[in-house]
């Protein structure tokens, strides 16, 4: 026996729920397979993770109604500061520049999946499906994929989406390949509670190691990201609290005054996976599946919630074109949006790669010409826009919302 859904999206992490939740209203029906259960708690790592949402990503969420369920989690940024250690340059963008109240957000994960998760829980149309493993995919003879899960009955869908993360099982079982880059660094997360208050600003530090955010989270506390090669993680995730927080801060510099410890520490290791492919018979690979990015321009989320609403849009188009002919597994509509997709991917994953490359090497001689580029960022007013347009996430948009639109929108 099997379960019949129109779309079965395996991974209920923050890109499938995000896609499960923009389908909601296709009247198609949504299976959501998740292998760990939706009411586990939240472990001490996952309780210290933050996510930097781009203007157009909050933007993307008020367009579910689900903004409203995070917004008191959310810090604002309204200025953002990266420099290079013992250079010269610095490059300052501030929101108010783009009148914007905001460049972004740094939301806890905790809040985006509870508020994610609560909507799921509302859904009619979504059924969740956790915990439950995906294991493998085969085609019946009608041309259906058929989902076995290790922990529920099989599921038979006209499309599938993985949404499994950057280990993808969905993808392996589409014989999708991956070009896989490690940058042997691993990402340490924490909470600091700085001595001076951050004001809104998020601070990027390129260090010879690796790049450190510091990320307004609360009134009194930054998240940290610190990527450092993946040897030095181990042993900073071991060290002292003393130990740790006087190498943080010699990283930091004194911008904010002293970083005090005031979360656990967590590593994750960090390589770019790029899948080969987006699209196979009757599948889709969407989010870390599809591309998983270092964090460096914390730009993973907020692209992966751009290739879900665009499959959400593009799904309702094909429906209300086709009828009761519609098949949402169309290969031809899976194309036109793996098409329409590619851009934007390629940019951002080269771009943040870029980034990566250019700052993290230790070669002898480029810090200079680093230190010299940032300094011709931070004069350019053209190039500099160009980085807040990346940064804000606002190519969706057809122009940058003023404070009139958003007035609008909050009075709503
Ligand atoms: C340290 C760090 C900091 C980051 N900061 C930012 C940031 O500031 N801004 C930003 O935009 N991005 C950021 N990112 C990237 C962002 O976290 C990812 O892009 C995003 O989490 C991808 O979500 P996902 O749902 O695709 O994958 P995942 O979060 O990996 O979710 C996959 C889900 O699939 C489930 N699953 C796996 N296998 C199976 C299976 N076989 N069957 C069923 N379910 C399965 C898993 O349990 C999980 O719930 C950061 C990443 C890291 C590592």
């Amino acid at each position: 026996m099997s379960r019949d859904y129109d779309i079965a999206v395996v991974g209920g992490g923050l890109a499938g729920a995000s896609l499960a939740c923009a389908l909601a209203d296709s009247g198609l029906s949504i299976a959501l397979i998740e292998a760990v259960a939706f009411d586990t708690p939240a472990d001490e790592n996952l309780k210290a993770r933050t996510t930097a949402l781009a203007w157009g990503t909050r933007a993307m969420f008020d367009g579910l109604d689900l903004w409203g369920a995070m917004a008191d989690a959310a810090a604002p940024i309204e200025r953002l500061h990266v420099s290079q250690a013992g250079h010269f340059g610095r490059v300052h963008v501030n929101a108010a520049d783009y009148d914007l109240p905001a460049l972004g957000y740094v939301v806890p994960n905790t809040a985006m999946i509870a508020a994610l998760r609560d909507r799921l829980g509302e859904l009619d149309q979504v059924d969740v499906i956790a915990p439950a493993r995906f294991e493998s995919l085969a085609y019946d003879d009608s041309g259906h994929a058929v989902l076995t899960l290790d922990g529920g009955e099989p599921v038979r869908t006209r499309l599938v989406i993985g949404a499994d993360g950057q280990n993808s099982s969905v993808r392996g079982a589409l014989k999708i390949g991956a070009r896989v880059d490690d940058y042997q660094q691993s990402a340490i997360i924490t909470v600091v509670a700085p001595e001076r208050a951050h004001d809104g600003c998020a601070y990027e530090r390129f260090l010879p190691g690796g790049p450190l955010a510091i990320l307004p989270r609360t009134p009194d506390t930054c998240a940290a990201v610190w990527a450092v090669p993946t040897d030095e993680a181990t042993r900073l995730c071991q060290a002292s609290e003393a130990e740790f927080t006087r190498e943080l801060n010699a990283a930091f510099g004194h911008r904010l005054g002293a970083l005090a410890l005031a979360g656990p520490r967590g590593a994750y290791p960090l390589a770019r996976v790029l899948a080969d492919r987006a699209v196979a018979r009757r599948a889709a690979l969407i989010g870390n599946a599809g591309h998983a990015l270092h964090p460096a321009a914390a730009q993973g989320f907020n692209l992966s919630i751009r290739d879900a609403l665009g499959l959400a849009d593009i799904v309702r188009e094909h429906q209300a074109l086709r009828g009761s002919a519609f098949d949402p597994g169309d290969a031809d509509m899976l194309a036109a949006w793996a098409e329409a997709r590619r851009p934007d991917q390629h940019r951002v994953a080269n771009f943040t790669d870029g980034i990566v490359r250019l700052f993290s090497s230790r070669l002898p001689g480029l810090g200079h010409a680093r230190g010299a580029g940032l300094f011709g960022l931070s004069l350019a007013p053209g190039v500099r826009a160009d980085m807040a347009r990346r940064s804000m996430g606002l190519a969706l948009l057809d122009e940058l919302p003023t404070r009139d639109t958003l007035r609008k929108k909050d009075r709503r």
